[in-house]
């Protein structure tokens, strides 16, 4: 979400400007939020009024509804003033959210200027204050000034200032989800790769610090701006001297400079050739010194050093740019950053990372026999078990998850509620109605858009995935049984996810191991089975391969892929296990 703020006196224009703003993005089909501080305690209601009573009487939070909009009243008792960060983290994920006030907050902001008001600027001395609008010519300011009515401006500005990523997502050809033709049953293989080879990244990009981008997508290469290390040091506590300067000798003898090195605080001066200097590990060598010996091999009396002959020209020392040298490759474009990735970029000198804007994934349930746990024990309800579980994984695999709840098997609904998806998300995972039945009204609807492929792939457990766009966006139709929606969730949309995402194609983490139950397979489909390792580390597939035995999900640590071919498995037999963890799944 991109952050940029109107600020100003009182009757400077501000609301008006926000106004402006406001209809003027949103007409390019942005999704704009606004936020805007006060200094009133915020009513939305007269005293005496429902709900006015209700914070009265001591509610932690007042939730207005009706069928036009909602508000949430939260009120503010003993805690301090929320800081505009605290608030934004409430709002839904948006393209630009527009702040009115918070003018001391450091968000970038536009000040808006009248000279009626009779003030002064706050712009010279506020510095996040990145342009003026005025109604009136302005002095030099070194600062941007805008017209105040010449919002097409005004809004140019605010989308360079905010690297605003352009909304022209590029597009998936229409026919992006085709099969080869002539096949009957897709090989799993060659459905993964129709994918690998038609999708392409529609995720934005966007700037963040390298501390907050765990998660994150890089969406360039990036280079050291200095080598690591950045200078020859010391890589134990001991003394340094010249190699060369070394005296002859079973037990070498050198007489000690005054001072040290220590990290962080250099020695200035040269060591003089034949003598040593005290040095502590990570301290850049001094002048004149090449070579370290660890402190638990010397003996030093009187400022006299004593060592065994025999160390190495260079020991214990590190050389600048050992590791990488400045302008090297440090990550490439693609790279979902890790922990250790965190580190690397930030030992190379890189305060920012280059990303990708989050992939935001829509997760919706369809079916009129679900309900959500908890509602009822009605046992003709089936309880919505598929959406928490990919809004989960989603989110475990650093996208946006984007709840879009459920919708009964009615055309007209699920119609709208496709239309809303494909406004907040760039990718929809629907589950249930994906087959060609009566009630499959999801595989119907996406045929309407002349983009749908039913995929019957040779795999169990799984149905038919049903591939299409709607309005553009993706949709990956899984089968409505959380087994085979798992599982198709993890072989097909979790790679291709990560290629919409910006990221790579990935390849799940496989291991042959012993199989400690007995099977045979025909030939013709790929299958998974349920599996965990046991305590001699052979695999053992759960007891039942019912897909609606959905235990067996949170017995298993992984899953058994079987091959294409038929197989006869016995115990001994090497079989290929997936571990979750290779998934993302944690
Ligand atoms: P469908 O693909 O719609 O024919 O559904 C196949 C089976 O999965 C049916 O037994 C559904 O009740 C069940 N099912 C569908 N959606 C869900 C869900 N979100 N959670 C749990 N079970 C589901
Ligand atoms: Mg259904």
């Amino acid at each position: 979400m991109k952050i940029f703020g109107v600020t100003g006196w009182k009757n400077s224009g501000k609301t008006g400007l926000m106004e402006r703003l406001v209809a003027h993005f949103t007409a390019k089909g942005l999704r704009v939020s606004t936020l805007k501080h006060t200094h009133h305690g915020v009513d939305l209601e007269r005293p005496g009024t429902d709900t006015h009573r209700h914070r009265e009487a001591g509610a932690q939070e007042v939730v207005l509804a009706s069928a036009a909009r909602v508000s949430i009243l939260h009120e503010l008792r003993d805690t301090d003033e929320p800081r505009l960060a605290e608030l934004i983290a409430r709002l839904t994920p948006c393209d630009l959210v527009l702040v009115e006030g918070f003018k001391n907050a450091p968000h970038p902001k536009i000040e808006a200027h009248r000279a009626a008001t009779g003030e002064t600027l706050l712009a010279p001395k506020n510095d996040t204050i990145r342009a003026v609008a005025s109604d009136v010519p302005l002095p030099d300011l070194d600062l941007p000034i805008f017209d105040l009515d010449d919002t097409p401006a005004i809004a140019a500005f605010i989308e360079t200032a905010t690297g605003m990523a352009p909304r022209s997502i590029p597009k998936l050809a229409n026919d992006c989800f085709a099969l080869p033709p002539g096949v009957n049953w897709t090989p799993v293989d060659k459905a993964l790769a129709t994918l690998r080879d038609r999708l392409q990244p529609v995720a934005g990009t966007e700037t963040v610090p390298v501390g907050q981008a765990r998660g994150r997508v890089l969406a360039a290469d990036h280079m050291a701006i200095r080598s690591n290390p950045p200078g020859a040091n010391a890589a134990v506590d001991g003394y340094a001297f010249a190699f060369a300067g070394l005296p002859a000798g079973d037990v070498v003898h050198m007489p000690l400079v005054d001072g040290r090195a220590a990290a962080g605080a250099p020695f200035a001066e040269t060591v003089p050739m034949g003598q040593a200097i005290r040095i502590l590990t990570g301290a850049l060598l001094p002048n004149g010194v090449d070579t370290v010996v660890m402190q638990e091999d010397v003996q030093v009396n009187d400022g006299t050093l004593s060592f065994p002959a025999g160390v190495k020209p260079g020991a214990n020392a590190r050389a600048a740019g050992e590791d990488v040298a400045a302008g090297k490759l440090a990550l490439p474009a693609g790279q979902k950053m890790r922990a250790p990735d965190v580190a690397l970029l930030s030992a190379l000198g890189l305060s920012n990372a280059k990303v990708h804007t989050r992939l935001r994934v829509g997760v919706l349930s369809t079916g009129d026999e679900l309900a959500e746990p908890g509602t009822t024990m009605d046992i003709a309800r089936t309880y919505d078990a598929n959406r928490p579980m990919l809004l989960s994984l989603v989110e475990g695999w650093g996208y946006a998850p984007v709840d879009l709840g459920h919708v009964t098997d009615d055309r007209d609904i699920l119609h709208q509620a496709l239309n809303d998806a494909a406004t907040k998300a760039d990718v929809i995972l629907t589950s249930g109605g994906a087959s060609a039945g009566d009630e499959d009204h999801v595989s119907a609807l996406l045929g309407e858009t002349g983009s749908l492929h039913h995929w019957r792939i040779a795999i169990k457990p799984g149905r038919p995935l049903a591939l299409a766009q709607w309005n553009g966006t993706p949709v990956f139709g899984l089968p409505g049984n959380p087994v085979a929606a798992l599982i198709t969730t993890l072989i097909f949309a979790r790679p291709a996810f990560s290629v919409l995402a910006g990221g790579n194609w990935l390849e799940p983490q496989s291991f042959l191991l012993p199989a400690a139950f007995s099977k045979t397979k025909k030939s013709g489909r790929r299958e998974y089975l349920r599996a965990r390792l046991n305590d001699d580390g052979h695999v053992e597939a759960f007891k039942s391969e019912g897909s609606g035995r959905i235990s067996g999900l949170g017995w298993a640590t992984g899953l058994v892929e079987l091959p294409d071919e038929a197989a006869e498995i016995t115990p001994g037999t090497m079989v290929r296990f997936l571990p979750y963890s290779g998934f993302g799944i944690t």
